[in-house]
């Protein structure tokens, strides 16, 4: 679908690319309607995607993971994204395993990230709260340790994988009243969890196949065992290093999207006619498409720069936050375009390019809101 070749791909990754293909258009692509309708995937699938090797690609084999690198996250979601499959959510799942690789100690990256590549551990991050999302010092999920354990009491909102997790990274206050330096993850199992419940999956603007949820915890009892690295006072430190890996693959998912929305709709403008041309022949629509084909390119090489750096090790978080604010704002412009390009077809949820513009709606907004991310930059100049 894509005809650009990005430098960073090799034959190796190709090979990837095309069983990762295959594996979406035959074990995905078909349950994608039936999934929007439920509100969630299908929990059956990420086993499969587990014994396929297409889940913690980056991970080390030595902790069950495909032993690759970022290259082979962002060929699975450019694959997904492409195809506008937003319901399964791999990106947060990696994140999630990636607080593990980073700041886990081993026996926490032993005891979780097996079962999280094969699919059995579905991950998610609890961050937001109903009073507080952009301003994550305001959050008032409280973990208080009482001997072995602690005692979790709060709730969490709009949590990716919220209904199918098994794991949670969650952000608590360890202790409340010092803010950031009061801040701890906790990774919570939630099978057989006393006190733990989903609340609804929330009906949402798009993403509909995913299953964002609301969580709320009533004196959980978490091993203390469960404390992301062990230390209590980490969790901004933590989220922090973190952010440049998931403002990339917000970039990637997004950036795919476009990629896949302008071949989609350069297909339909050819077929498609009025007045007795094909849409293709106005002037109006060759002007449009050099536009949307420019602004993908230029979206790419950007991202495709993100990705080469986060194999070396070096993307910083103000590259990250460029690419997360600039690359999404022109997804919203670049999926605005080919819904106008297929009139009133594109208007219907049938279409690619009508889910695609309501999935991408949101890609301003988590992740860290692009004003946010133009604090963050503003701040380095
Ligand atoms: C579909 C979906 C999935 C999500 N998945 C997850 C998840 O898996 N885990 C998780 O923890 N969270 C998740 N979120 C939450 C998401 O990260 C937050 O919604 C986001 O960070 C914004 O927080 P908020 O909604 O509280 O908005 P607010 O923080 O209330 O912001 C409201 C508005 O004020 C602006 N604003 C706030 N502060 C400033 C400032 N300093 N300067 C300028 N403008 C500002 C914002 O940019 C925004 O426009 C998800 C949200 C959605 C919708």
């Amino acid at each position: 679908m894509n005809t650009f070749n990005s430098a960073w791909m090799n034959e190796d990754l190709a090979i990837f690319r095309d069983a990762a293909a295959r594996f979406i258009d035959t074990q995905m692509v078909p349950h994608d309607a039936a999934w929007r309708a439920q509100q969630h995937v299908g929990r059956e699938i990420w086993r499969k995607a587990g014994e396929l090797g297409l889940l913690c690609t980056d991970v080390s084999a030595e902790y069950g993971g495909g032993g690759g690198d970022f290259r082979h996250e962002a060929v699975l979601y450019e694959e997904l994204g492409r195809r506008g499959l937003s319901g399964f959510g791999q990106g947060v799942h990696s994140i999630c395993a990636h607080y593990l690789v980073n700041h886990g100690t081993d026996e926490q990256r032993r005891r979780f990230l097996p079962r999280m590549a094969s699919g059995e551990l579905i991950g998610a991050i609890g961050m937001t709260e109903p009073a507080a999302g952009s301003d994550l010092q305001g959050i008032r999920t409280r973990a208080i340790r009482d001997g072995d354990h602690y005692v979790i009491n709060g709730s969490k909102i709009f949590i990716t994988n919220g209904y199918l997790s098994g794991l949670i990274a969650l952000v608590v206050k360890t202790s409340p009243s010092e803010g950031a330096k009061g801040t701890s993850i906790i990774m919570v199992e939630t099978a057989a969890l006393n006190g733990f419940r989903v609340g609804r999956i929330l009906d949402k603007m798009g993403m509909k196949a995913q299953d964002t949820a609301e969580l709320f915890f009533e004196d959980v009892r978490v091993p203390a065992a469960n404390l992301l690295g062990g230390a209590e006072g980490q969790g901004f430190y933590q989220l922090m290093s973190d952010l440049p890996y998931e403002r990339a693959l917000i970039a990637v998912a997004a950036v795919a999207a476009m990629e896949g929305a302008v071949a989609q709709t350069l297909q339909y403008v050819k077929q498609r006619k009025a007045f007795g041309k094909t849409i293709a022949e106005f002037q109006n629509t060759k002007f449009k498409l050099a536009e949307l084909a420019t602004k993908t390119r230029i979206a790419r090489i950007f991202v495709d720069d993100c990705i080469a750096k986060i194999v070396a090790g070096t993307l910083d978080t103000v590259s990250a936050s460029m690419a997360k604010y600039w690359v999404t704002d022109t997804q919203q412009e670049v999926l605005d375009e080919c819904v106008q390009l297929h009139g009133g077809y594109g208007y219907m949820n049938e279409y690619l390019v009508c889910r695609m513009f309501a999935d991408a709606r949101v890609q301003r907004i988590y992740g860290g809101t692009n004003e946010i991310m133009k604090e963050v930059i503003s701040r380095s100049l």
